[in-house]
């Protein structure tokens, strides 16, 4: 069975087409600049790498022409596109419309635009790549995988604010959670690794990229997260704040004299490491200010590190224990002072962190960063949130 799986976005659309017999990547690549001029397709395949310089007016012709990369001469890796079983469309919000993975039906899209202004700027490109698929593949099943599905098992106590009660019920405003399909593949291969089923686990995933979110995983399913309506919430990031005081939301608006629309972008855009070390929201960047004495850089690195820890100590109180902490994404794959900053200290909760394996160069694979008598394990786990899309789409068919 072949699955195309699709992430798109308002100017651009990803894709990967994968062998589930296998679970290997066959072919994969992206559109950028859909809509504007100088668009272009870099797709690889067949060992090959090629880039299309065509124009690409709306997502149809981008996904005729990932198509025609699939059955390209050079770098083509099937012959039809009968070939492809099925599509994979990743979705970033689901609100309460959408528990799992569901098969796209006319109804379903209906659904799916109710969505639109829990996620304006992910959502409503999603559904313009997934209407120009079923346009250009009409006889091909397609699924949609949402990145908060994973964390639908949490309670109500871990998902509700503090508001009043028939506001939430009106208009949905809740925690939803993000990185999903993440959380849930790491946390599956943690159990792998680790030889036991995930039923016997209570891990704590931190997924730190330019977006973080750390996710408690108790008996393979999640309790609570830190992201929440939106991805604003939870620890500081590349450029946004994070958890903030709304009343300081208000205050900053009215000295700033901005409005509401203009002080989200601004907690979005302008915040986080980027905000606090006034150089780069990079943590490359940050980690090489600090090292030539930046202590803005510093200072952005101390906060990231112990905010993590901070929902790594409460997590391990919800879930009553903890066995096992995962890194993964680009700033858990690769930077080790994060790792380190928040592991130190927690050995009274059984963490005996190895500095040494923690230094080691990354070579791509699970790396087990805590000492070999370590009662919670520390791991490193690359992610790949295209194989859960697959997966998923693959189960559902
Ligand atoms: P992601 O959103 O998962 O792609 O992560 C992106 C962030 O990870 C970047 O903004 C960097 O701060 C960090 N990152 C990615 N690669 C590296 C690396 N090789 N070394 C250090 N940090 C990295």
């Amino acid at each position: 069975m072949k699955i195309l799986v699709v992430n798109a976005g308002s100017s651009s659309l990803k894709y990967q087409l994968i062998d589930m017999e296998t679970e290997k990547v066959l072919a994969k690549g992206g559109c950028e600049r859909i809509g504007i001029r100088g668009s272009l397709l870099k797709a690889k395949g067949n060992g090959g790498e090629k880039v299309f310089k065509e124009n690409m007016p709306n997502h149809k012709v981008a996904i005729e022409l990932v198509l025609d990369a699939l059955l390209d001469e050079e770098i083509g890796v099937i012959k039809s596109m009968d070939e492809i079983d099925a599509v994979g469309h990743r979705i970033v919000a689901s609100g309460e419309y959408f528990k799992k993975t569901t098969l796209v039906t006319p109804e379903v899209i209906t659904t799916l635009e109710k969505t639109f202004e829990l996620a304006p700027l992910h959502n409503p490109a999603a559904a313009t790549g997934l209407k120009a698929c079923i346009e250009v593949m009409p006889n091909t099943p397609m699924a949609l995988v949402f990145d908060t599905s994973f964390h639908s098992t949490m309670p109500e106590k871990a998902y509700l604010y503090g508001i009043d009660y028939n506001d939430y019920k009106e208009f949905g405003v809740r925690k939803y959670g993000a990185h999903g399909t993440s959380h849930k593949f790491v946390a599956a291969e943690a159990a792998k690794y680790l030889g036991k089923t995930p039923e016997e686990l209570k891990i704590v995933t931190c997924h730190l990229g330019n977006g973080s979110s750390i996710s408690a995983v108790d008996g393979g399913v999640c309790v609570d997260t830190s992201m929440g309506f939106t991805p604003l919430a939870g620890v500081l990031m590349g450029t946004r704040s994070g958890d903030i005081d709304a009343s300081a939301v208000e205050f900053l608006a009215r000295k700033k004299g901005l409005n509401h629309s203009d002080m989200v972008t601004y907690l979005n855009k302008n915040c986080g490491v980027a905000g606090i070390s006034g150089v780069s929201s990079d943590f490359r960047d940050l980690c090489a200010g600090a090292k030539k004495g930046n202590e803005r850089c510093q200072l952005a690195l101390d906060m990231f590190a112990y905010q993590v820890k901070r929902f790594v100590g409460s997590y391990a109180a919800v879930m009553g224990g903890l066995d096992c902490i995962v890194f993964t994404a680009g700033i858990g794959e690769n930077t080790p002072c994060v790792r380190e900053d928040v592991c130190k200290g927690l050995e009274f909760l059984g963490v005996k962190f190895s500095s040494k394996a923690n230094k080691a160069k990354n070579d791509g694979s699970i790396r087990e960063i805590s000492k070999g008598n370590s009662k919670v394990k520390v791991l490193i786990i690359p992610t790949n949130e295209e194989l859960v899309i697959a997966r998923e789409t693959a189960e559902l068919l």
